[in-house]
């Protein structure tokens, strides 16, 4: 990691002409900014053309006409970056907010689901590759997060989608062992990212969770769901609360730890 706190210089030597030729706009959601040194911030973000980024936005703390309020967390914004072609780290000139949710900040169960969800998205899209399908899938879920819809519900169906378009996906649908589809309540195992039928359900070990048919419905009719439809879905309770194991289970075998806001989001859901 680089560190300009004490004035040490960040590799942006070349000359005038070259730092404007590589100077480009880009559409950013904020996941999130850290005080660095005096003045300035780190800031991780989604960014349409390639995906996670961090940049360093000098003088962020002073500069109220360059950045604004457009550093926080949740804000959709356009962001004048430089930085060269396979560089880790940008040079963020400014930001000019797009879309803000300030209901989300403003209640802790929205905070706590959309931290979730920035955690997941900051640890599972890859860095230099375009994903606008992501992009806008937690730009349009944060919308309906602010706009007052179930946070665990938006949770849930954002962890579908997401983990559905990075190619992550858990297959509740056929059994791991005999390939049939499980007709009855099955067993989902969180480190084969797949579930056993009530047949196979004996040769299992392992951390497992019980899936209701009416979660796997539900599940598959939020994997074929437009995006513009989703807030129609209404999950009961133990719906959500299944889906909330099995994705707990399931990411903690793809990442190898426990996302740090799941802790926020317990201490106001107590499960
Ligand atoms: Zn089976």
């Amino acid at each position: 990691m680089q560190n300009d706190g004490n004035g040490s210089r960040l590799p942006f030597s070349v000359s005038a002409e070259l730092e404007i030729a590589m100077k480009s706009e880009t559409e950013a959601i904020i996941i999130n900014s850290m005080n660095l040194g005096d003045a300035d911030k780190l800031v991780t973000f989604l960014s349409t053309e390639r995906g996670i980024q961090k940049g360093i936005a000098k003088n962020a703390r002073k500069s109220f006409r360059r950045f604004g309020a457009g550093l926080e967390s949740f804000t959709v914004c356009r962001l004048l970056v430089h930085g060269w072609e396979h560089q880790e780290l940008l040079r963020i000139e400014s930001a000019d907010i797009m879309v803000q949710h300030p209901a989300i900040c403003a209640d802790l169960k929205r905070a706590a689901a959309g931290s979730v969800m920035l955690e997941l998205v900051k640890e599972l899209v890859p860095s230099g590759e375009g994903n606008p399908e992501t992009f806008y899938l937690l730009s349009y879920l944060l919308q309906l997060l602010n706009a007052g819809e179930d946070p665990l519900v938006l949770l849930r169906i954002f962890e579908i989608k997401l983990l559905s378009l990075l190619g992550y996906q858990p297959k509740l649908d056929h059994c791991l062992s005999c390939g049939k589809s499980p007709n009855a309540e099955a067993l989902f195992l969180g480190m084969k990212g797949g579930v056993l039928c009530r047949n196979c359900m004996v040769s299992s070990g392992g951390q497992h969770i019980l899936v209701s048919q009416g979660t796997v419905g539900f599940y598959y009719q939020t994997l074929r769901m437009e995006l513009g439809k989703l807030s129609r879905l209404k999950p009961s309770a133990s719906i959500i609360t299944e889906l909330g194991q099995v994705f707990s289970a399931h990411l903690f075998h793809i990442l190898g730890k426990q996302l740090r806001s799941v802790e926020f989001l317990r201490s106001v859901y107590p499960f």
